[in-house]
């Protein structure tokens, strides 16, 4: 049966790109808290090109770099501070470039319905999260 107010049917959209031709795909994933309650969220995982995980890497090591030459002229503590960035920016650049997998999404909480953006991060499944308004435990795993 065909009804006016029915859209016209379209075919499934192509795989979605991110900037920096980033293939992204998405994962159903169930929210549980404690008592058992549990909802349903979709995340978005980015697979990251080589160019996409250099400029992520060099950006990080770049602030950190530029935090160390911002307290060199701070007398007592530039010992500290400047060999500290400057060993966080080669370590951070190592961890960045071998990220190949970015995860975001919003999912909501079990117990206060309230939603909330989970943190860009790899995936690791299963992901601890806390409720950003009730500060509720959560543990996010995907439905297989
Ligand atoms: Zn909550």
């Amino acid at each position: 049966m065909t009804n006016a107010f029915t859209p016209p049917q379209s075919s499934p959209p192509p795989p979605r790109r991110a900037p920096g031709d980033e293939q992204i795909r998405d994962v159903v994933v169930q929210v549980r808290g404690q008592g058992g309650l549990t909802t349903q969220a979709t995340l978005h995982i980015a697979s990251l090109t080589d160019r996409a995980r250099f400029m992520r890497a060099t950006r990080t090591s770049a602030l950190l770099f530029g935090l160390a030459v911002v307290s060199l002229p701070i007398p007592p503590i530039h010992w500290i501070l400047v060999p500290g960035f400057l060993i966080a920016a080669i370590v951070s650049f190592f961890v960045r470039i071998r990220t190949d997998e970015l995860l975001e999404g919003h999912v909501t909480c079990p117990k206060c319905h309230g939603a909330f953006d989970v943190e860009s991060q790899p995936p690791s499944w299963p992901l601890d999260q806390t409720c950003h308004h009730c500060k509720a435990q959560l543990v996010v795993a995907p439905l297989t």
